[in-house]
C-alpha cells in the first residue's frame, strides 16, 4: 500500500527566487507541487507552508511550533520531510532529535544548495531521497542530503557550496543511495525507549562561542549580567582553554559558581573532546565543566538549550547531559 507522506516547508535555497535584494525564499509548496511529485515515486504526498524563511532566520521558537506540528500530524501519516535551509538546518534537525521524544514516524529534514527551479540542482535528488527514508518505516529524525541519510543530532553543514555539504560527524551514515538502491544501516539507528512525548520547551539563555588566543576575561564575565545560564564552548584541539597568562579557567569557575552551566567541545570537527589528557583541559574538568565528548557543536548547543527549558537544578542538569537521548553522544562516554 502506498505511504501517506507530508512535506512541511520552512523556506531556504530549495525554494529560493532571486529578488531585488538577493537570493531569497519565495515559491511555495503550490509552486514547487509538479517537481516533487516527480519525486515522489509511488507515497502519496501531501504538501504544507509552514514557512518561508532564509534558515538564517530561524530561531528557537520555530523549532518548537515546528516539533509541536509534527508532532500533531504523526499518527496521520507514514512519514514527515521538512524542506529547510542549508545553513542552520543541523541545529533545527538536533533539536527536533531532543523534542520530538520516541517519534514513531521517520521524520527527515532536507534542503539543497541550489532552487529546485535551477535545472542543474541537487534539490529533486534530495528530495527524492528524503520522501524514500520517509517512507521507509524507520522512527526518528534524519537529515537527507546528497544521497545520503544521516541522524539529525549528527549531521554538521561541512561544506559551503559543494552539494555534498553535510556529513555525519563521528557516526556512520544512516542510509547510503548507490546502484545497489538505498542501503540502511541497521545498527546506526537508536532504538525507540519509549512512547512518543513531545519535550518543546528549551531556554534562550545559552551562549555559544569559540575560544580565540586573546579573548577578554571581561567578555566571559559580561554573560552573567545579560542573563545568560548556559555556555557551550569550542575549546581548541581535545578540549583545552588558556590559564596562564591570562586565566580564563579561573573565569570561567566564577561563571559556575554564579550558576551558569558550562560545557565544553571542540573546535575540530571530528573526533570529540578528551579533556583529561592535558592540563589546559584537566584543569577545566577540575572546576566542573561538562564535557560535550563527541558531540556535534549543533547537538551540544541544542541539547544545553533544550535541558535548561526543563530543570535549573544543577545536578539534573548533569545527570541528563550525560545521557545519550537521541544517538548524539557514543557508547563510550556513557
Ligand atoms: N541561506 C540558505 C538558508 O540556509 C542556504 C541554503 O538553504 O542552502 O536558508
Amino acid at each position: 500500500m502506498s505511504k501517506n507522506i507530508l512535506i512541511i516547508n520552512t523556506g531556504g535555497t530549495l525554494s529560493s527566487v532571486m529578488k531585488e535584494s538577493g537570493l531569497a525564499p519565495g515559491l511555495t509548496t503550490i509552486d514547487m507541487k509538479k517537481e516533487l511529485h516527480i519525486v515522489s515515486g509511488d507515497t502519496n504526498l501531501e504538501i504544507e507552508d509552514f514557512c518561508s524563511l532564509d534558515s538564517a532566520n530561524i530561531f528557537p521558537e520555530d523549532w518548537a511550533s515546528l516539533a509541536s506540528r509534527i508532532s500533531q500530524v504523526r499518527n496521520d501519516y507514514d512519514g514527515v520531510v521538512v524542506i529547510h535551509g542549508t545553513d542552520t538546518l543541523a541545529y533545527t534537525s538536533s533539536m527536533l532529535s531532543f523534542m520530538l521524544q520516541n517519534i514513531n514516524i521517520p521524520v527527515v529534514i532536507t534542503g539543497s544548495q541550489l532552487s529546485i527551479k535551477n535545472p542543474v540542482a541537487d534539490a529533486m535528488e534530495n528530495c527524492r531521497c528524503a520522501i524514500h527514508m520517509a517512507a521507509s518505516g524507520i522512527p526518528g529524525v534524519f537529515v537527507a542530503f546528497n544521497r545520503k541519510v544521516m541522524l539529525g543530532c549528527r549531521a554538521s553543514k561541512v561544506r559551503s557550496l559543494s552539494f555534498d555539504a553535510f556529513e555525519s560527524i563521528n557516526y556512520p551514515n544512516v542510509a547510503t543511495i548507490s546502484s545497489l538502491g538505498m542501503r540502511i544501516d541497521e545498527k546506526a539507528i537508536p532504538a525507540r525507549s519509549g512512547v512518543f512525548h513531545l519535550a518543546d520547551s528549551y531556554s534562550t539563555e545559552v551562549c555559544m562561542i569559540k575560544m580565540f588566543p586573546g579573548i577578554h576575561s571581561s567578555f566571559l564575565e559580561s554573560l552573567v549580567d545579560q542573563g545568560y545560564k548556559g555556555l557551550y564552548i569550542e575549546a581548541y584541539g581535545i578540549g583545552g582553554m588558556p590559564f596562564v597568562k591570562h586565566d580564563i579557567i579561573s573565569t570561567l569557575e566564577k561563571l559556575i559558581a554564579s550558576g551558569m552551566t558550562i560545557v565544553v567541545g571542540t573546535q575540530c570537527p571530528y573526533e570529540g573532546s578528551k579533556m583529561d589528557v592535558y592540563e589546559t583541559g584537566r584543569r577545566a574538568l577540575e572546576i566542573g565543566v561538562l564535557q560535550a565528548h563527541d558531540m556535534t557543536s549543533e547537538a551540544a548547543l541544542t541539547k544545553l538549550m533544550w535541558i535548561l527549558g526543563m530543570t535549573h537544578d544543577t545536578k539534573e542538569i548533569r545527570e541528563y547531559f550525560s545521557l545519550n537521548i537521541a544517538g548524539e553522544l557514543s557508547e563510550t562516554y556513557l
